[in-house]
């Protein structure tokens, strides 16, 4: 029978006109069939899905549609297995099942007719079919476009939906739904639908996909960063103390109150570093910076002592006299207590070296129990030396403010700028006006370091500057600070600081049981022959000597000038020549290091009319020699004649002091009238003045170092401008008592006194 072939069941498979499968077959009844079909079917079977799951379902589970498909090709495996391709051929509607044998069933069919459509309408179905199957191959790259040659190639609604539903990834169910349904309109509108859907669930899964692998790549980014991390620092031995350097860094941040910039810069930094591998360059600067910045004492403060009578006592003890700084101090607390917000002073303590400018600073930080820090500004030009380099540069350091705040680590230390007159202003920055910000307290509360980048208050550090002369203090900042002028000492006052001061001082240090026995005289006699200095720096370091000599070379303490004589060498003894010839005079001279007395020569002998001047002179000393000369000729102290066939040589002493300002016009004159009147002047007489071309005596400045410098050297008369008589009151009385001060108005009173007489 033409219309008769047997039945092939398979459970989960469908397979529709023009489709190709392969499958295996390993049961006996369908490897029957095959044979069966083979030998008298014309090698046609009819596939049938049955539309239950049971093993073994009766004929009433199976549809009543199926499509023949030929057995194209078959192979027995060596498993016993049999591979089939088979291939549909048509749909066909079942009439009815018969048993072929026991365990085979055969099936009449009959072909399908399919209901007539309206030919526009199909047309646009098929368009509508294809425009969707394309929009489905162009929503995935990984959709074959083979089936496009397909349905474009062919015509046939039915064949181009069967060929779409074979291509679409649908269920079984789906599909066997489609191979039961004959009207391929139906079916091209049903396919539509599931194109459409199938396009949304691919736009669908993309968008999650995309999710999924953003997600992903940086999960797994960061997962490989820090395995790889790991691996480093695994392989450097120092995973685990990184990890806990890192834990102290935020540790530490979370212990300081800091302001919420700051603390989220420094979190920020600390978090940047945790993912830099310690191999990368930043590493080290990133760590250099953290260990400085999280190191400084943001909100730690020494408590201050503010009670005046322990403060002065203390200060008292450790120094003697000082008493405007003391007094300063005292003010200072005083304030505070009342007002606990007042900002510290800035002082600047100016005299010359040795008198205690720098130990005086230390002591009143010891006294307020502040910490100290001393830095040097001497010779700086460098602005950046203060506030630090950026941190870009290699090698770059906080500046000295910052330096010093960490090493005394607190906030409110006291801090000495030693020797501000010495900075240089130069092509490099002016760090005088550096300077001004810093210690500027409506300022400095936020003070920035270039290295540090955050701000830092200073408002609680107590600065304290020094400086030796005050003319040479930049303009700017003397406007702005408290300046207290420190003199010489007197050599009584050095005798005193020696016994209370220096001596105690030396025994301490030498854990010395027994005293020295040395009289007043003895330290006197140290003092003029071995030191000349305005303090008692000299002072303090020959004592030492002399106690070093006596304790390893002696078991007597007793000191006379024997004994001084005999330790300290006798290179160390200062000269001091008595004056017996005429053409030398002492002057005194305000130098950098004090008041100072030095020496004034003047030769005369045949030859050219001239000057000749040496011992390295400023210009405004030069011009007080012209000065000097004009008056001597107008004056006709000397005979005129004098000077046509005579040069006159002039010399300062001690070529190591700076020598200009106007302040030697008189004892030039004098020199000048010594040598051409012949006239020892003598050693116990010294001037200081500057003259005018009439022989008036002008104002000179530093009155009371020069006085004391010429009572330290024994000194007996001193003449000075009589405008400098106010300026008496601030000399010592022990000075007054002993040196015969001579105010003078005009120049002949000092001739009448040395040379009138005399005159020849
Ligand atoms: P400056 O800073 O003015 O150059 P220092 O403070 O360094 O001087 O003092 C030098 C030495 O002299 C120090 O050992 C210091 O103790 C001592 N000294 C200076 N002035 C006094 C003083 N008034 N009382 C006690 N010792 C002093």
């Amino acid at each position: 029978m033409d219309n008769l072939v047997l039945v092939m069941l398979l459970k989960d498979l469908v397979i529709l006109p023009f489709q190709e499968i392969k499958i295996e077959l390993k049961d006996e009844i369908s490897k029957k069939i095959i044979k069966v079909s083979n030998k008298k079917y014309n090698n046609r079977v009819l596939i049938v899905t049955p539309n239950t799951n049971t093993l073994t379902p009766s004929i009433a589970d199976l549809p009543l549609v199926g499509v023949i498909a030929v057995i194209k090709n078959k192979l027995e495996l060596s498993n016993g297995n049999l591979r089939l391709t088979l291939r549909g051929e048509k749909r066909v509607r079942i009439l009815n099942y018969k048993a072929f044998s026991d365990d085979i069933i055969s099936a009449y069919f009959c072909d399908i007719v399919l209901p007539k459509f309206e030919a526009n309408g199909e047309e646009v179905i098929k368009n509508k079919l294809r425009d969707n199957l394309n929009s489905y191959i162009e929503s995935s790259p990984n959709i074959s476009n083979s089936i496009l040659k397909v349905v474009n190639d062919n015509d046939d609604l039915s064949f181009l939906c069967d060929a779409i539903t074979t291509f679409l990834p649908l269920k079984p169910k789906q599909k066997m739904q489609y191979m039961q349904e004959v009207n391929p309109e139906k079916r091209a509108l049903s396919l539509i639908k599931d194109i459409k859907t199938e396009i949304k669930h691919i736009e669908l899964e993309e968008k999650i996909d995309n999710n999924i692998e953003i997600r992903l790549s940086k999960e797994q980014e960061e997962y490989y960063l820090k395995e790889k991390l790991k691996e480093i620092e695994l392989a450097l031995g120092d995973a685990k103390e990184y990890d806990d350097e890192i834990k102290e860094y935020y540790d530490k941040l979370n212990t300081l109150d800091l302001d919420k910039k700051t603390f989220t810069k420094l979190y920020e930094s600390i978090t940047r570093l945790k993912n830099l591998s310690s191999n990368s360059p930043e590493h080290g600067v990133l760590k250099n910076y953290l260990d400085w910045t999280l190191n400084l004492p943001w909100n730690t403060l020494s408590k201050e002592n503010l009670n005046v009578k322990s403060v002065l006592n203390k200060l008292n003890k450790s120094h003697f006299g000082l008493n405007e700084i003391k007094s300063r101090i005292e003010d200072y607390i005083n304030i505070k207590n009342i007002n606990p917000e007042i900002s510290s002073p800035i002082i600047c303590l100016v005299g010359p070296p040795g008198i205690g400018k720098t130990t005086i600073t230390e002591s009143i930080a010891h006294a307020l129990n502040r910490e100290y820090y001393k830095i040097s500004v001497g010779g700086l030009n460098d602005a950046t030396e203060l506030v630090g380099s950026r941190r870009t540069y290699l090698g770059s350091l906080p500046g000295k403010i910052i330096q010093a705040i960490k090493k005394c680590n607190t906030k409110n230390p006291v801090i000495l700028i030693d020797e501000v007159d010495k900075m240089v202003k130069d092509y490099k920055g002016d760090p005088a006006s550096t300077l001004l910000d810093i210690l500027d307290s409506t300022q400095n509360v936020h003070f920035v370091d270039n290295y540090i980048e955050e701000p830092f208050d200073l408002s609680q550090v107590m600065f304290v500057l020094t400086a030796n002369d005050i003319k040479d203090i930049p303009y700017p900042l003397y406007d702005r600070l408290e300046i207290i002028e420190l003199s010489s000492y007197n050599i009584f006052e050095k005798v005193d600081i020696a016994k209370k001061y220096i001596l105690p001082k030396i025994y301490d240090e030498f854990n010395m049981s027994r005293k020295l026995l040395i009289k007043d005289e003895t330290i006197m006699y140290i003092i003029n022959n071995y030191t000349k200095e305005a303090g008692v720096r000299d002072l303090e370091r020959i004592l030492k000597k002399l106690i070093t000599k006596l304790i390893t070379s002696t078991k007597s303490l007793v000191v006379g000038e024997l004994e001084v004589v005999k330790y300290l060498k006798e290179g160390e003894s200062l000269e001091n020549k008595e004056i017996n010839n005429s053409g030398v005079v002492n002057i005194l001279a305000y130098t950098n290091i004090g008041g100072d007395v030095t020496r004034l020569e003047c030769s005369i002998f045949n030859g050219d009319e001239k000057v000749i001047l040496t011992g390295q002179l400023g210009e405004v000393l030069k011009e007080s020699v012209m000065v000097a000369l004009s008056f001597i000729r107008e004056k006709n102290y000397v005979s005129n004649t004098m000077f046509y066939d005579h040069t006159l040589h002039i010399h300062f002493l001690s070529s190591s002091l700076k020598k200009d300002g106007p302040s030697c016009g008189v004892a030039i004159v004098t020199v000048i009238l010594s040598k051409l009147l012949d006239v020892v002047i003598g050693n116990d007489v010294s001037f200081t003045g500057e003259i005018s071309l009439k022989g008036d005596l002008i104002k000179v400045g530093g009155l009371k170092e020069k006085l004391i410098a010429a009572y330290n050297y024994g000194i007996k008369k001193v003449y000075i401008p009589f405008d400098n008589e106010k300026d008496l009151k601030e000399i010592p009385k022990v000075v007054l008592d002993s040196v015969e001060i001579k105010l003078v108005k005009n120049y002949d009173t000092i001739f009448n006194d040395l040379f009138n007489r005399q005159k020849k």
